[in-house]
Order: structure tokens, then C-alpha cells, then sequence
């Protein structure tokens, strides 16, 4: 499973479910609202399900991921803080920065070979 993937996916589920709720608030009319909510669990019960069977893995911390940088896989999950990360033997730790989040970004193991 590749964590690029996941990665963006979870991000723009997240967008695409607040820019749905904002818009079936502004809306405000009932049919709208219906729509949105309809397209809103057609997207989140196939995300919610993945997300829960992928959050049962990490917690027996057996789920892992493919490397965006190199492709190896090593083991991965999320956190509240971290957002969603993973760990590379040669990459190092791979996680979301910038501003939104959307970069992934990795920072090299501490060299402690001394
Ligand atoms: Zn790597």
C-alpha cells in the first residue's frame, strides 16, 4: 500500500467532507442538503472502513507502507500530532509538513554511530 496514496487521500477525503458540510450549510435548502449528504457517505463508509480495518493494523502495529521515496515498505499509522507517518529503514521518518500538511516531508535517522 503506498503511503503517497494514502497519504493524499485521507487529505482531500478530509477537504472534500468540510467543503460539503460548509456547502450544505450555506445552501441551506433541503434537497441539497440530501444530495450532499448522500455523496457524503457514499465517500466516507469506503473511507471509514479502510480507515478502521488500517487503524485495527496499526494499532497490532502491523500496518505498513510502501515508501514515497524509495518504495521500501516499513511500518506505519497516525497520530493526532503527526498526522499520518511512516518510517523507512533508509529514508527515515516520513511524515506531512507545511502549512496544510499536503508536503510530505522526511527526516533522516540521528547518525549516533559514535
Ligand atoms: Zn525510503
Amino acid at each position: 500500500m503506498p503511503f503517497r496514496l494514502w497519504f493524499y487521500l485521507t487529505k482531500i477525503g478530509g477537504l472534500v467532507f468540510a467543503v460539503l458540510v460548509v456547502l450544505a450549510v450555506v445552501l441551506g435548502d433541503s434537497r441539497t442538503l440530501e444530495t450532499v449528504i448522500s455523496a457524503m457517505v457514499l465517500i466516507v463508509v469506503p473511507l471509514g472502513l479502510t480507515g478502521a480495518v488500517m487503524g485495527v493494523l496499526m494499532v497490532c502495529g502491523k500496518l505498513r507502507m510502501k515508501c514515497p521515496f524509495c518504495g521500501r515498505s516499513g511500518p506505519a499509522g497516525g497520530s493526532k500530532a503527526d498526522g499520518m507517518w511512516m518510517e523507512c529503514e533508509t529514508c527515515g521518518f516520513i511524515h506531512g509538513a507545511g502549512p496544510l500538511g499536503l508536503k510530505i516531508v522526511r527526516e533522516e535517522p540521528a547518525d549516533d554511530a559514535e
